[in-house]
């Protein structure tokens, strides 16, 4: 709205509902985040920061504390791109911003933009730190409309751009986020989040990774989850990555083969072929840091 992106002709200010808990779910099923929750309580909180470490380090990494006082859980999982040719209106080509006028970036600076999933219609990022947790995590996130409520996979929420970068994420009209369960699996307490960025404040992931891990009695890994943050149109599951990993040693060698398959398929483009060696290394930071916390 302040670039004229947006220019709604009602908002309706929804901050008296009582959406801002975070709390225990029965039965030790994991824990509920409100929609309305705002980020440096969630990042704060001690059940967060005991069962789910990364989602603490991913908040804690975004934007600045003032920021993160107002920030809220619906509003970052609906953040949009920070793609400059998308904030200005008055640049014809952005087809995320007019659908069939074109990407500027395809062929512009796009030292920011996707290495994964990307689409010629649309080589976007999403800017978020929190999502990337929530991925890793396999977040729920519960959604209320006029049919009533439902629960989304973290996963299927946002959308790769294909033929239709428009459309972001899969909510539909008039629903709203109420809340984010984070189910209590057992990989969550060992993870950490890393982000790679060109100043070490208030600045986006130009590579970011959320990793965490389930070893066995053995020592050996029973689970991993790897999300990528920086290099794709939404939060990046690493699928292909965690999947080498089971069963194996935690070893470097190990984590460089999972981040060789994690970006197997990438592509970089003019200015930003440097993510793809960028987001290998940072893989096996953060599986290398994980495998360091008790
Ligand atoms: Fe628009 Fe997406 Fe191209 Fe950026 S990358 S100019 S948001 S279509």
């Amino acid at each position: 709205m302040k670039m004229g992106v947006e220019t709604p002709a009602q908002i309706i200010d929804i901050n008296r509902l009582p959406l801002a808990a975070v709390e225990e779910l029965p039965k030790g099923r994991g824990v509920r985040i409100g929609g309305l929750a705002r980020n440096s309580d969630v990042a704060e909180h001690a059940l967060i920061k005991s069962k789910y470490p990364v989602l603490s380090e991913a908040l804690l990494a975004g934007a600045s504390p003032q920021l993160r006082n107002r920030a809220t859980t619906g509003g970052n999982l609906l953040q949009r791109t920070r793609c400059s040719y998308f904030y200005d209106p008055d640049f014809p080509a952005c087809n995320k911003r007019k659908s069939g006028s074109g990407c500027g970036a395809l062929h512009g600076f796009n030292r920011m933009h996707a290495i994964l999933g990307q689409s010629e219609q649309c080589i976007a990022t999403h800017p978020s730190d929190m999502c990337v947790a929530l991925a890793a995590l396999e977040a729920v996130v519960i959604v209320s409309g006029p049919k009533g409520e439902r629960r989304i996979a973290f996963q299927d929420f946002h959308r790769l751009p294909g033929d239709t970068p428009e459309h972001e994420t899969n909510l539909a009209h008039e629903e709203l986020i109420t809340a984010v369960d984070l189910p209590a699996h057992p990989f969550a307490a060992r993870s950490h989040y890393l982000k790679v960025r060109d100043r070490e404040s208030y600045a986006f992931a130009l590579v970011s990774v959320a990793a965490a891990l389930e070893l066995g009695a053995d020592g050996k890994i029973k689970s991993a989850r790897i999300a990528l943050g920086g290099v794709a149109h939404k939060p990046w599951r690493a699928l292909e990555a965690e999947q080498s990993l089971a069963g194996k040693t935690p070893d470097i060698t190990q984590f460089r083969r999972a981040a060789d398959s994690a970006l197997a398929n990438a592509r970089g483009y003019q200015y930003n072929h440097f993510k793809i060696e960028l987001a290998r290394r940072s893989i096996v930071c953060a599986l290398t840091t994980v495998m360091a916390k008790v």
